[in-house]
């Protein structure tokens, strides 16, 4: 979702928007929405970020329970790490684009446009960032089967659309909640880079752009 703030994201619970609630941990974040009848998950965090998940269900006296979904922007692991959790404690439907459902199972297993290996190397700022990252879990982080079935333009469950942005992953969705006029754009839109410590819109794609001048 676009903020009004760029830079590190400080680990918490804040209301963003009339009924969203964005839940901060690591550097990740995750949204619960809130409509006439339902509250819904968008994102799902890293394994640590439970703590606040719950605290900020029983802010809106609920709990995991009464969670009638987890709508995904796309299955990197910094986005399903309380899926297993929700969906073998909560029974919780996850849904997501068919495309991204295998890397919900394997939240790993991803393409990339480059390799990130030796990135703390050459950019050490980043270190304490993904420090962070670990310690919520980052490196544990358990796939799930989810229901592939959103699909761009097809109006899914609280009144949320679907819009296709796919580059970042090949299914990533972003969600527009129009009766707020929101945007969640998932990592589409990333301002603040952990591997870099670098502030500032960026995207991250599975797959270089064509090179400029290429015919
Ligand atoms: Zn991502």
């Amino acid at each position: 979702m676009t903020g009004p703030q760029l830079g590190r994201p400080r680990d918490g619970i804040r209301e963003v928007a009339d009924g969203v609630m964005m839940i901060t941990r690591a550097v990740t974040n995750s949204y619960l929405v809130t409509t006439d009848d339902d509250i819904l998950l968008i994102d799902a965090g890293l394994p640590r970020s439970w703590s606040l998940l719950t605290h900020a269900l029983t802010a809106l006296r609920a709990t995991p329970d009464d969670l009638v979904s987890v709508l995904l922007t796309h299955g990197h692991f910094d986005h399903v790490g309380t899926l297993d959790r929700l969906q073998r404690e909560h029974h919780v439907p996850i849904h997501v684009h068919p495309a991204d459902a295998p890397l919900v199972r394997h939240p790993y297993r991803y393409d990339r446009e480059s390799s990130r290996g030796l990135y703390p190397l050459a950019h050490p700022g980043g270190i304490p960032n993904l420090a962070r990252m670990t310690f919520a879990g980052a490196l544990g982080v358990r796939g799930v089967e989810a229901h592939g079935d959103l699909r761009a333009g097809e109006p899914t469950l609280g009144g949320l659309l679907p819009v296709a942005t796919p580059g970042h992953t090949y299914g990533h969705l972003a969600f527009h909640l129009a009766d707020r006029d929101l945007v969640f754009s998932g990592d589409a839109l990333v301002t603040f880079d952990p591997t870099r410590d670098d502030r500032g819109r960026r995207s991250w794609l599975v797959r270089p752009p064509p090179t400029a001048g290429r015919r």
